[in-house]
């Protein structure tokens, strides 16, 4: 398979997750303005793209015995306004030919993100149903040799690379604490990553520990869908919205004793099932230790140098490490610089340099406090990126604003934020109310989210 050898550098591309696909439309673009770009193989370990939003009802392994990446469940919706994440160079206009609600869900945003790529060949430099196992780099050739499993033959092969590209996402592998007498627990203990759906759930009492994105939007589903009632728990900082009858916040738990939960102000409860939204780590099993990045879920992991160069070694690029805000633009925009980087049109300054840039954004993220700042500090992130590279500039700024009026449309009413509509700014078209409100809508399917019963109204009945 491939082993021709040739002149040409190579780019090997762990995932082809959103992350991974845009490094690939990265070149695709150069290639379309008739430029020459290395050869680049993409290994995937599912048998589709999507990373994520290729949404999979298997939990634990695979068939071919490799842990399951996703955490997404069915009835997600989109957790902010679809104009946060729009690619600046395939607008949602451009995919659905009409307006659509900013908060789409999951199968949706799937076939955005499919339409981009499907134009191109990305889908020849991919192989799928194959899994990185091991990376190692030689100083002398200064290459890396990545070690691969072909999961459909169960083969081992190795390959060489000029420059690796780790886009392998870091919201797979459990952070799953321990609480006192959790063992003796007698109903469901699950994490977030192996949640995949309401309906087991409905007319139990739920325990979530957790109060990020996982706790907020695992709670609301539930609710939705007919929970008995959601407990929240929390050890830093309640989410503290405007919470409806039926979901309430604790703070955390201290231990259990079978089916009853200790909290730390003194509440006892019973419940039927736990679920640990209490987030992800950062895991790289392919990865020796001199190469691997290893940080905490936040805006700037150090020692990525532009949030993408590993600092020691910059022909290692990591993509989409930080805690997301942005998301697909993000991942577009720092692509298209470690693209300039490998075609050697943008230079890296030296070591010292960059570890003093870095620096620079350490101090600023350890001083930020509220979610506008943290919103305000991605925002200059992406600025920061899209001058060094030709990825369709975007208005920064408005997107910042929607941010923060995303936030203050979930304190308000975690119900029906999903309800609002937003402004595209790529192409400046106002998003459509979507037909029914996110509350009474159960199913989630594209069709039926496409789907306008004025429309079919007016079909005549004998056509
Ligand atoms: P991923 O999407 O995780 O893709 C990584 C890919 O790498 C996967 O396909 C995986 O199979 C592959 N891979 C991993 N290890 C290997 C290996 N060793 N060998 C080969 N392949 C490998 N973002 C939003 O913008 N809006 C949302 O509403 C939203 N909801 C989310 C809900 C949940 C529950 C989670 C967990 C995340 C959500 N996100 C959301 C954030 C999401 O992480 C990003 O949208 C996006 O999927 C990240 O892309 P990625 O390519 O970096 O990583
Ligand atoms: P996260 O944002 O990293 O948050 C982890 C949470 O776990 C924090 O609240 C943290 O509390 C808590 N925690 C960690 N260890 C704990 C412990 N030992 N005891 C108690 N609490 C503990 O992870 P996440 O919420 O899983 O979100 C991950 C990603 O998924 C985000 O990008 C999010 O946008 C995405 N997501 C999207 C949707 C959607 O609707 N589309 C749904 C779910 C998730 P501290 O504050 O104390 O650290
Ligand atoms: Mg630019």
């Amino acid at each position: 398979m491939n082993k021709k050898r040739t002149n040409k550098k190579r780019v090997g591309i762990i995932g082809a997750g959103p992350s991974g696909l845009a490094q690939l439309r990265a070149f695709e673009a150069l290639q379309n303005k008739g430029e020459e770009v290395p050869e680049i193989v993409c290994f995937e370990k599912q048998s589709n793209w999507g990373g994520m939003w290729n949404y999979t009802w298997r939990t634990g392994v695979g068939k071919y015995g490799e842990p399951i990446h996703g955490s997404m469940y069915k009835y997600l919706w989109s957790n902010g306004p679809k104009e946060c994440l729009e690619f600046s160079d395939y607008s949602f206009d451009e995919h659905f030919k009409k307006p659509i609600s900013s908060y789409p869900p999951r199968p949706v945003l799937f076939d955005y993100i499919q339409g981009r790529i499907k134009k191109s060949k990305a889908r020849e430099y991919i192989r799928f149903d194959t899994t990185a196992r091991w990376v190692s780099y030689d100083e002398k050739t200064k290459k890396f040799t990545l070690v691969l499993d072909d999961l459909k033959i169960d083969k081992t092969y190795s390959e060489e690379f000029d420059y690796l590209i780790v886009a392998s996402g870091h919201f797979s592998t459990p952070n799953m604490p321990y609480f006192k007498g959790i063992e003796n627990f007698p109903g469901t203990v699950i994490h977030a990553h192996d949640f995949r759906g309401a309906d087991q759930f409905k007319d139990q009492n739920l325990l979530l520990i957790g109060s990020s994105y996982s706790a907020e939007d695992i709670g609301v589903q539930c609710h939705k869908h007919g929970a008995k009632s959601v407990t929240l728990s929390y050890r830093s900082n309640p989410i503290g919205v405007a919470w409806p009858e039926g979901i309430k916040e604790l703070p955390l738990v201290t231990h259990f004793e079978n089916d009853t939960a200790y909290f730390k102000d003194g509440t006892t409860e019973k419940f039927d099932a736990v679920i640990m939204c209490t987030g992800y780590q950062h895991k790289f099993p392919f990865l020796p230790d001199e190469l691997r990045l290893k940080t905490k879920n936040n805006l700037y992991p150090d020692h990525l140098y532009k949030g993408i160069f590993f600092n020691k070694l910059p022909q290692l690029i990591y993509l989409g490490m930080q805690d997301q805000y942005y998301t697909f633009n993000m991942f577009d925009a720092q692509a298209w610089v470690a693209r300039d980087f490998m075609m050697g049109t943008y230079k890296l300054p030296e070591e010292n340099e960059r570890r003093l840039d870095m620096d620079k954004w350490l101090e600023r993220n350890d001083k930020l406090e509220t979610s506008f700042d943290h919103v305000d500090f991605q925002s200059d992130y992406i600025k920061d990126l899209l001058a060094l590279s030709d990825y369709p500039d975007f208005n920064v700024d408005t997107v910042g604003e929607m941010f923060k009026s995303w936030l203050k449309d979930k304190e308000e009413n975690i119900l029906t934020y999903r309800d609002k509509t937003y402004k595209s700014v790529v192409t400046g078209t106002m998003a459509a109310e979507h037909h029914t409100d996110w509350m009474d809508e159960l199913d989630d399917s594209k069709e039926r989210y496409l789907y306008e019963p004025e429309e079919e109204e007016a079909i005549p009945e004998n056509i």
